[in-house]
């Protein structure tokens, strides 16, 4: 189908999204065992008989997981039930040694929230808490005799994981792009999960379905597994709108199945069809009592919400920030934390958030390296820029310390002093420097005084040449006019 058709086409048809998130929740041990959940260490190695699935082990919940839930629920604006429960969900797969997953499935821990995203509510039908299966680890055609083979590691198995199900109530790529990404950077300031998701420590299925605009039913839908990066989400999206827009224009079904994002081909390939609730045999754990969630527990939690990534927003934009620019620091966790202490330091906040943008993000990003692992202190940035708002220094010299300071450390003060760096404001020393600059060029100030003003700027560079850039601009300009003009 032509691209021209094809543009056609999406005109008649309105998409539906739905995403289910999971998050690993970042506690120490796993959900119902006492292993840590500690990413990286050799295999098999966290795996207590509980984990393992051992026949006559029991369950216990880890508390921190459901303060985790609560947490989040809040912040989603979601309603906490008081009671939930948890539920076996039954499967075979050999990174699952139970024969089941624990997870919970008509009563949640969290229900019906939303996320706003400009102005529009997204909402959250559940999250729930369960818990995550093992790594097959694939080694291809190297086994006995060239066979492929699988191994599988368990040091994953019981990790918690919260899936956060939202309602279909996304009509775009960009919709469903923003969303996720304001529910990761929620989730990452609130502390309950690192939101990486090229690790896979937030994942993304993502429920697509057409229906021609003033349809109410919706379309069937199909589920895209594999998404790991915000673009792989959009595009993954994008390609499933045209191959579902195909298959109804051509009189064909769309089948409700399971597809999986290649991210190299750029397409979604079938991978099975979907189970139905029904498949999984769901019944309630009889090893683990439902959950009461006492009313103050849920306001203690509550008590220790963290500032919430829109609040922060309107906190920045308060200071005098864009809201592109609020919206680009409250994306920088790390970036955002050191600002706040800047800030709290008493140095003006859109100057440093200048620096931070430019001059530190570009070296940050050359580096590849974080705020917190170069040589930068707070203190002595907070220092630099009350240099420069102050005078002492000029913006300029303040761009080429602020690099120092990052590769060096050290103080702002006394990097100035050392280096001789402060303002001259002291007009007999600069006019000085403007006699002899004056002298030194008698062509170019015949020219200026025969009518070429352009040539005043040449006189200011020159000046700055002899002072590295230290003249007061204003003390220079008023001194070489009267100079010049006489
Ligand atoms: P399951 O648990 O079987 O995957 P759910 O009914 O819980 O199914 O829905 C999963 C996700 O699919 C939810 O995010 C929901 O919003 C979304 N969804 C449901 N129906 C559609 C549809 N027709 N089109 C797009 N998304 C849908
Ligand atoms: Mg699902």
């Amino acid at each position: 189908m032509s691209m021209a058709t094809m543009e056609e086409l999406r005109k008649k048809y309105e998409v539906v999204i739905g995403l289910e998130v999971h998050a690993q929740l970042k506690t120490k041990s796993k959900i119902f065992a006492c292993d840590s959940t500690e990413f990286g260490n050799e295999q098999n190695t966290q795996v207590s008989p509980v984990t393992l699935g051992m026949p006559g082990v029991l369950p216990v919940l880890n508390k921190e997981c459901v303060n985790m839930g609560i947490l989040t629920g809040l912040a989603l604006n979601c309603a906490i039930p008081r009671f939930c429960k948890f539920d076996r969900k039954q499967y075979f797969y050999p990174d699952l040694p139970k024969g089941y997953q624990i997870s919970q499935y008509d009563q949640p821990i969290c229900i019906n929230g939303y996320i706003e995203i400009e102005g529009k509510k997204i909402g959250i039908t559940r999250a729930h808490l369960e818990e995550d299966a093992g790594k097959l680890v694939h080694m291809g055609a190297s086994g006995i005799a060239g066979s492929s083979y699988s191994l599988v590691d368990l040091n994953r198995a019981g990790t918690p994981l919260l899936e956060i199900v939202s309602e279909p109530d996304m009509r775009s790529s960009e919709e469903a792009r923003a969303y996720m990404e304001e529910l990761r950077t929620t989730l990452r300031y609130i502390g309950v999960c690192d939101g990486n998701l090229e690790e896979g420590s937030m994942r993304c299925d993502a429920n697509i379905s057409v229906r021609p605009f003033g349809q109410k039913e919706f379309g069937t839908r199909a589920e895209i597994k594999n998404v790991n990066s915000f673009r792989a989400l959009q595009r993954a999206i994008e390609y499933e709108i045209d191959r579902q827009i195909d298959l109804v224009e051509a009189g064909e079904e769309v089948v409700q199945e399971t597809r999986l994002w290649d991210d190299n081909q750029g397409i979604t390939k079938s991978m099975r069809g979907k189970e139905d609730a029904h498949d999984y045999r769901y019944f309630p754990d009889p090893d683990l009592m439902p959950l009461e969630i006492s009313r103050e527990w849920v306001e203690e939690i509550a008590a220790k919400m963290p500032e919430l990534p829109n609040a922060r927003r309107q906190r920045y934009i308060s200071y005098g920030l864009t809201p592109y620019d609020a919206n680009v620091l409250v994306e920088q966790m790390e970036i955002a934390f050191f600002y706040d202490k800047v800030v709290e330091l008493g140095a003006d906040a859109k100057i440093a958030n200048n620096f931070l943008m430019k001059e530190i993000a570009a070296y940050l990003k050359e580096e590849k390296v974080s705020i917190d692992e170069t040589k930068l202190s707070v203190e002595s940035f907070a220092e630099l820029i009350k240099l420069v708002t102050s005078g002492s220094i000029s913006n300029n010299i303040g761009k080429q310390l602020v690099v120092t300071l990052l590769k060096e450390g050290g103080s702002a003060k006394e990097l100035v002093e050392k280096q001789g760096l402060s303002v001259i404001s002291d007009e007999s020393a600069l006019i000085d420097i403007i006699n002899k600059v004056i002298e030194n060029n008698p062509s170019q100030v015949e020219l200026y005084r025969g009518g070429r003003d352009k040539l005043f700027g040449f006189f200011v560079g020159q000046v700055m040449k002899e002072t590295q850039g230290r003249a007061n601009p204003q003390t220079l300009n008023k001194l070489l006019k009267s100079a010049l003009d006489g």
